[in-house]
């Protein structure tokens, strides 16, 4: 599942290869990856012969601030890629996988595809002078971004002592923080040195400064490798990234730790599986009693 990092580099990528390509047409294949409008006429009348200005990320989604010939805002086109979808940059002339689910025509024969295997991703029209949250309600449930100056340490550790739940359940809120998901918050919980069971409330300063700490270097550095092979992500030019040879604990479960040789332990926390080092990652807290949860 894309997270931050890839969502990321598909927004960089769709900034170098599409801004100022023009929309000419296109296809909805799939109805029900069209969020918003209903309509697939209305969809194709906001969208056609209007000129991609630049792409903006918020959490996991996209954003392409869109405008007319004449420069003025056309809206946007928001996308949610979910558990699989894929927008890539192509030459119309290369065969459509079967598991395209919207295309866009663009200038010089190039195609914008939303490929979607499990078919959870979805697609907004947004119309001009409409805010892109009326209409796209999860961006109003964001948290902060992790690399604004928003996400403080006195933020985080004024979330956190309210927290009476797992760590791990906590980081994958998005409300608390926009863009972590199961594969960075376990490197991001094994680089604090924390247990993904310790409940929030029960974290000390020097924890949550390290935890705000990691979150912004983990994540700058799967950004900085191009996001990772988990989940078969592709950049928008098919390339995949390469941050999955070097994961610290996530997919590792009984391989030995990277730093103590201690075998990775994997446990279920929230219906999400969670890795991490039993020895690098503190005492098993009073919060986690259940062993039965070991699988
Ligand atoms: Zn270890």
């Amino acid at each position: 599942m894309p997270e931050l990092p890839e969502v990321e580099t598909v927004c960089r990528g769709l900034n170098q290869l599409t801004s100022n390509q023009v929309i000419k047409g296109g296809e909805v294949l799939l109805l029900s990856t069209l969020a918003y409008p209903f309509s697939v006429d209305q969809f194709w009348q906001q969208l056609r012969n209007v000129r991609i200005q630049t792409w903006q990320r918020r959490g996991k989604y996209l954003l392409a601030v869109l405008e007319n010939a004449a420069g003025k805002s056309a809206g946007y086109l928001g996308v949610h890629l979910r558990m699989t979808g894929q927008l890539l940059w192509v030459k119309a002339t290369e065969e459509r996988s079967r598991h395209t689910r919207i295309y866009f025509e663009c200038d010089n024969g190039q195609e914008l595809r939303f490929v979607d295997i499990r078919t959870f991703g979805k697609i907004w029209a947004i119309p001009p002078d409409i805010n892109p949250e009326t209409i796209m309600t999860g961006l109003q449930k964001l948290g902060p971004e992790p690399f604004s100056t928003d996400f403080s340490v006195s933020y985080l550790q004024q979330k956190l002592s309210k927290s009476q739940r797992s760590l791990k359940t906590t980081l994958l809120d998005q409300r608390l923080v926009a863009g972590l998901g199961n594969i960075y918050a376990d490197e991001v919980l094994f680089r604090s040195g924390i247990r993904p069971t310790v409940f929030g409330n029960t974290l000390r300063l020097n924890q949550i400064e390290k935890l705000h700490q990691m979150i912004i270097e983990v994540l700058e550095t799967a950004i900085a490798s191009g996001g990772t092979t988990f989940s078969d992500f592709r950049d928008v030019t098919g390339i995949n990234g390469n941050y999955g040879g070097v994961a610290w604990v996530y997919g590792r479960k009984d391989e030995p730790c990277r730093v103590c040789g201690t075998l990775i332990e994997r446990i279920k926390l929230g219906g999400r599986s969670s890795h991490f080092c039993p020895q690098c990652q503190g005492e098993r807290d009073s919060n986690f009693r259940n062993n039965s949860n070991l699988n």
